[in-house]
């Protein structure tokens, strides 16, 4: 563990998810929106993994806006956040997304190894799995999911002082 400064890690793996689609495929959008909280801190953490469960969230993010605006098509205005926050016990990170959402059959299964709901080749159902192992074994800390079926979701990641 290293102290990080997770405001620059957050920013820094968000553009990296989103250049990386946008090279992939040109008429790739999406709002990006950042609320660092200044007064944050370091945090003592794993930065390469850490670094690991914010690409895999972000990632997740850009795959749902996508597919709502395949379904939905020019009104919709794909939208990816990302906020920090110093709390009394610890740091939270938000990481929020309006694409598809998900029904609770699906929420309910998400941190299983191998758990998709994306064809086969796009996606092997392992990221959320181990970015829960990373935050709570690795860092004793929590990672939940606020979701609305065909509305958003958001991932709350909160570590703990040490
Ligand atoms: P993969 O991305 O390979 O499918 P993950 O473990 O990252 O595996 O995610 C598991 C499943 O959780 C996804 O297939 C999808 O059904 C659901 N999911 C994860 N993140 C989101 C999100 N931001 N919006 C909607 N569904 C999501
Ligand atoms: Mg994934």
């Amino acid at each position: 563990k290293e102290e990080t400064d997770l405001n620059a890690l957050a920013d820094e793996y968000l553009r990296l998810a989103y250049h990386g689609l946008r090279a992939k495929d040109k008429t790739f959008n999406a709002k990006l929106v950042t609320e660092f909280d200044p007064a944050l801190g370091k945090a003592n953490v794993i930065a390469q993994d850490l670094g690991r469960v914010l690409l895999n969230l972000f990632t997740n993010a850009f795959y749902a806006v996508t597919e709502k605006k395949k379904a939905l098509g020019g009104a919709f205005e794909p939208q990816v956040s990302v906020q920090t926050r110093r709390q009394a016990d610890g740091i939270e990170i938000r990481v929020r997304d309006n694409g598809t959402g998900m029904p609770e059959a699906v929420r309910q299964k998400i941190f299983q190894p191998f758990f998709t709901t994306k064809p086969t080749g796009q996606g092997t159902g392992l990221g959320l799995s181990l970015s829960y192992d990373i935050v709570t074994k690795g860092h004793g800390g929590t990672l939940d999911v606020r979701t609305k079926d065909g509305e958003y979701t958001e991932f709350i990641i909160h570590i703990p002082a040490s």
